[in-house]
Order: C-alpha cells, then structure tokens, then sequence
C-alpha cells in the first residue's frame, strides 16, 4: 500500500526593500540642510526623471564645489529611522532580503553596516582627482525592476516595499508590492499597492502578501 503524502507549495520569497525613505533618511535632503542649498531637497519623491534629478544634482555640488567628502561627511553622521532595525531583523527572521536602491555605494555604506550589512544592490559615482562627483554610473537601466525579473528566472517570489516613483516598477514587477510611508502624488498614481505608515503596518502587510501567496 502505497501512502502519498502531496506537499503544499510553499514558496521561496524575497523581500526586497528601498533603502531611503524606507530603512534610512534621504540622504539628500540631510545634505541639503547641512549646506542650506534648497534645490537639493528634491528626491525621487518629487522627481519621475532619475536621470534629470541627478543631472540637477550634479550642476548643483560644481556650482558649490561640493565633493564627495562633503557628502559622506553629511552621511556619516546619519542614522537608521527609528525602528528600522528591529523591523529589519524581523523580516529577515522571515524572507531572503535584499536592499534595491539607486543610491551609491560611495554614500550607502556607512548605513548599510549599521543595518548590520544586508545585500545592496544600488549603483556607482565617478569622482574626478580632486574630488568632485563627475559622473554617476548606473548598474543598470531601471535596475530595480531588473532585480526582480532575475529572481523570477531564479524561481523565487519577491514581495517589495519602496516609497517613492523610482520604485513603482520594482513594485509592480514583483508579486506584491507594498508602498511605505509615500507621499501623497504617488499614492494617487499608483492606487494599486496598499499603503503602510509605520513598521507593524508594513510587518503584516509582509505577512499577509506571504500567506496570500501561500494559499493560506
Ligand atoms: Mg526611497
């Protein structure tokens, strides 16, 4: 007598997390208010064009010749958001998780280590011998949506959770995604994904996406 014994599927997930807004502060509008120049407090919060928002950067650190130790003095004196940590051990008490962003390593180390080092996969700077920020180097185009196709063709699910424009197509991309704390212009154009305000929001939001997926 042959007994068989049909297992549920239970999927392999990845969280995958936006680092700013989500984990840390925006690192630009810390720099902002430390140099007072206004016009580099806007974000991929405000700005859809990533690539005319980091032009508008650049011009702005030439103008004040500004380089990157500027920034990662700035940098260095960042914090995680309060709570972050802990929501952070949570998740990964319970998913693979991997931070996508398009920050750079130049600046997102130093917060990555009091994260307790979790994966990064964000972008590069050029920076000329004196110094100064030439150039930004992206990984590649629309990185963050290309991170969770390539965890499909390695047959795992991906829940997402971002706050801003740059991460709509990750969301969307992946098999839940989930806005954190966004402002008001992305929650109007983007109604599709639920909305959370604070870490417990966001847990169960995780936890409810996983059993979803689930079947339970
Ligand atoms: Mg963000």
């Amino acid at each position: 007598m042959a007994f068989f014994i049909k297992w549920r599927e239970i999927y392999l997930i990845i969280a995958a997390l936006d680092l700013e807004g989500v984990l840390v502060p925006e690192i630009w509008i810390n720099f902002a208010e430390f140099t007072g120049i206004n016009e580099l407090r806007a974000t991929t919060r405000d700005v859809p064009d990533y690539n005319l928002l980091m032009q508008q950067r650049l011009r702005l650190l030439r103008e004040n010749k500004l380089g990157l130790a500027d920034i990662q003095n700035v940098i260095a004196q960042m914090r995680p958001l309060p709570g972050a940590l802990d929501f952070l051990t949570w998740l990964r008490q319970r998913f693979q998780v991997v931070i996508l962003s398009d920050t750079f390593y130049e600046f997102a180390m130093p917060l990555i280590k009091q994260l307790g080092w979790p994966i990064l996969l964000c972008h590069r700077l050029a920076v000329d011998e004196h110094g100064m920020v030439s150039d930004y180097i992206l990984r590649q185009a629309d990185g963050k949506r290309q991170c969770i196709k390539a965890f499909h063709s390695l047959n795992f699910k991906v829940i997402a959770a971002g706050d801003s424009y740059n991460d709509t197509t990750m969301l969307a991309e992946a098999d839940a995604g989930i806005l954190f704390r966004p402002p008001q212009n992305v929650i109007d154009e983007f109604p599709q994904f639920p909305v959370t305000r604070d870490y417990n929001e966001l847990e169960y939001a995780f936890t409810r996406a996983r059993n979803e997926m689930n079947g339970m």
